[in-house]
């Protein structure tokens, strides 16, 4: 029989972190300030692995490392854009590939990152989408991304990252058995302000309703891109599961939690979903939940011969929808140069593996 999987120092609650390694230095008859010290390596030096734990004795190294795992990424690329975002394509333990980002503006440093190894959600805009699912991420490994990133940050001269955004491959209320640890995680361990970091999901309802239940205000992104029903099922299969009306029903008792702030994400796509009869009943929904609304030229990739949508087709959906009360912000596409579309470096990576196995 195999021995079962040791728990991962990075995939545990600061609490349960505390109670585990409390419960494993009593064990062996150590001081209690053994577990500070292992926390302050986890959060604060963000150590790579137990062996990294100078300050224990080597024998409590190695039965630290016996007792728990400590998975941690690998950077197998990196790709830096003329306008300073930075993407990162990260090998797992098991080998897997996921990808995150760093965009740098000049009040913010905010990482992207991914909650699964591809997506089943099959969205037609996006190229993890089309290239399918493989796995959940572990707690771990999304928690991971931000420390190697903040690493990465600190050694070539970022600074500290401000905000994250669950926006990179995956659907995050898909995969909740980790994303919610993680976020404890982020906030708690970390210190990363709980309104400074934003879950985006294409709307999976009992998601959204169980992080409406969280005490925390982290902040909920819905990736909307089409005002009706119809129109957005073209884009987004999910949305015949959960229609429009039943996540706006979700996303009102989100907002019922009062100080949660909602963000509807709207990619313009030429001829797509930028037709001006569009506006009015987008305007109604951002209205109806308070919601901020982002639109963003969309970010071509290569499955689709799809375009963005027009400079002044944008500027117009922007100002009507201001006009109508709403609050409105028009994103830059940020690193064209670079693949960072979600997706698009893990895609581009694949083939290339795929291509050298056979040649
Ligand atoms: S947009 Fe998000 S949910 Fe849709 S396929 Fe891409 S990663 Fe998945």
């Amino acid at each position: 029989m195999s021995a079962p999987p040791r728990p991962d120092l990075l995939s545990l609650t600061p609490e349960d972190l505390r109670a585990s390694l409390s419960d494993h230095f009593e064990g062996r008859g150590q001081p209690t300030y053994r577990v500070g010290q292992v926390e302050k390596w986890v959060y604060q030096s963000l150590a790579r692995s137990v062996a990294d734990m100078s300050d224990l004795p080597g024998v409590e190294r190695s039965a630290l490392a016996e007792a728990f795992d400590m998975a941690t990424l690998d950077a197998t690329t990196v790709q830096r854009s003329t306008d300073g975002t930075v993407k990162h394509l990260w090998r797992l333990a098991d080998g897997e590939l996921v990808e995150s980002v760093l965009i740098p503006t000049p009040r913010r440093l905010t990482l992207c990152i991914s909650s699964q190894v591809g997506c089943a959600m099959g969205c037609t805009f996006c190229a993890t989408g089309w290239g399918g699912f493989d796995r959940q991420l572990t707690a771990g490994e999304i928690v991971g991304q931000y420390r190697a990133s903040r690493q990465w940050a600190e050694d070539n001269g970022y600074g500290p990252i401000t905000n994250i955004v669950y926006m990179g491959m995956g659907e995050p209320l898909s995969n909740r058995k980790a994303v919610h640890p993680s976020l404890t995680i982020l906030n708690q361990g970390y210190g990363v302000g709980a309104r400074r970091i934003t879950v985006s999901t294409v709307g999976v309802v009992p998601g959204i309703l169980e992080l409406a239940a969280r005490p925390e205000q982290f902040r909920l992104a819905l990736s909307l891109h089409a005002p009706s029903t119809e129109l957005r099922a073209e884009l987004i299969p999910l949305e015949k599961r959960h229609p429009l009306p039943e996540v706006l029903g979700a996303l009102e008792k989100f907002d019922d939690g009062g100080g949660k702030r909602i963000t509807f994400e709207y990619t313009m796509i030429d001829g797509i979903n930028d037709d001006v009869d569009l506006i009015e009943p987008l305007a109604e929904l951002a209205l109806r939940v308070r919601a901020f609304v982002n639109l963003i030229p969309f970010n071509p990739i290569p499955y689709q011969d799809w375009k963005a949508s027009r400079p002044d087709r944008i500027r117009a959906f922007a100002e009507i929808l201001e006009r109508r009360g709403v609050s409105v912000a028009v994103r830059g596409t940020r690193g064209r140069d670079i693949d960072a579309a979600c997706g698009q470096l893990r895609g581009h990576t694949l083939v290339q593996i795929e291509k050298a196995r056979k040649d």
